[in-house]
């Protein structure tokens, strides 16, 4: 995938940041517009532009979980906002009304702030994700951010970087000096799905073959199944999903897998309607969660849950298994456990993220 935007549009108090000089010389021939200060443009078309702006709020915080359900205690170090990865189920379709990719260019403050969090904390283990807000490698080939994260983390003895993308853009990782706390992640669903509701994404085989050159590189992995999406044959097509994995990747450098069925909030749904009005998703039955979320009823919830634990242990009983915003009750239905039980979800993630 190379990426080129018709526009870029940048902040003028970022000018001189290393990454928009990087990004300038990358696209010499996209014409560039200098503000003061952006502004929100929901009229434009999701990827056509590339925003850099003076990021004023805090670049590393907690993943927005709620006291309603297991929380994992992971952190999101935030660089910019925004995909044209086009997944219909996409949350950030309804969090951010300007569809352009914005990248925050004061990254003297993100290292500041990020080496502040880690050392006011130094005996706690620091799971941070890039990949919340927007997809982890999606600008990598032009931002290059992973050489400079990779190896700071590679540095720090209590912290882990996770990637997760659903791209195959990890040819900059090949060389990179990550001694084991970078994790790379790549989100999995069927081939029939991934056609038809992630439609821009890496295909199953090529996420697969990505994966796979990283375990080569000696980079541990995580998978997300998350949205499980219901459709009419979808015990078939997630169990070929974990054949596949099986057949590419060795179950051993797996740092964790979790499982997420599809979630929403209400306002979301007119928006996959109107932007995606061919998607299949919205026509289950969903009943609100106790976060206001929208969710398939507990009983599915439960059987996709096991069905997916099942088949994951079958292939490798160690597996490091979790679920992502359920109930205690939930995992000890479909997991056969309450992560209460062995000292909380945060600290079985926390024993699994160091090498
Ligand atoms: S890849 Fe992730 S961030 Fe991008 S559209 Fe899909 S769900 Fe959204």
């Amino acid at each position: 995938m190379n990426y080129r935007p018709e526009r870029l549009l940048i902040e003028k108090p970022v000018a001189e940041n290393r990454l928009v000089q990087r990004i300038l010389a990358a696209l010499q021939d996209v014409p560039v517009d200098w503000v003061d200060r952006l502004k929100d443009d929901p009229t434009s078309r999701n990827g056509k532009v590339l925003e850099i702006v003076k990021f004023q709020g805090r670049f590393i915080k907690p993943c927005p979980g709620t006291r309603f359900y297991t929380c994992c205690g992971y952190q999101i170090l935030n660089l910019g906002v925004q995909c044209f990865l086009g997944c219909t189920y996409c949350i950030l379709q309804a969090y951010f009304p300007n569809p352009n990719l914005r990248l925050f260019g004061n990254l003297e403050d993100m290292w500041q702030q990020l080496e502040e969090h880690l050392q006011s904390s130094p005996r706690r283990v620091h799971r941070i994700g890039t990949g919340e807000f927007t997809d982890s490698l999606l600008l990598d080939p032009l931002t290059r951010m992973t050489e400079d994260l990779v190896p700071f983390f590679a540095a720090q003895p209590n912290a882990v970087l996770e990637l997760k993308t659903k791209t195959t853009q990890v040819d900059l990782l090949e060389s990179l000096d990550h001694r084991g706390h970078t994790i790379v992640a790549w989100s999995l669903n069927p081939s029939s799905l991934i056609a038809s509701e992630e439609a821009a994404t890496a295909t199953l085989e090529e996420r697969l073959e990505a994966a796979r050159r990283c375990q080569e590189w000696g980079y541990r992995l995580a998978f997300h199944f998350d949205p499980l999406l219901v459709y009419p044959d979808w015990q078939n097509g997630y169990s070929e999903v974990v054949d596949q994995l099986s057949s590419a990747v060795d179950p051993g450098d797996i740092a964790w897998i979790s499982l997420g069925t599809l979630r929403f909030m209400p306002s979301l749904k007119p928006i996959i309607r109107q932007n995606h009005p061919r998607s299949t998703i919205l026509e289950e039955e969903f009943i609100p969660g106790l976060d206001g979320k929208m969710r398939y009823f507990r009983d599915l919830r439960v059987e996709m849950y096991g069905y997916l634990s099942r088949m994951l242990r079958n292939w490798h009983k160690d597996l490091c298994i979790y679920l992502c915003m359920e109930s205690n009750d939930i995992w000890r239905e479909s997991l056969g456990f309450d992560p209460a039980e062995c000292g909380g979800l945060s600290d079985i993630l926390d024993g699994q993220a160091l090498p």
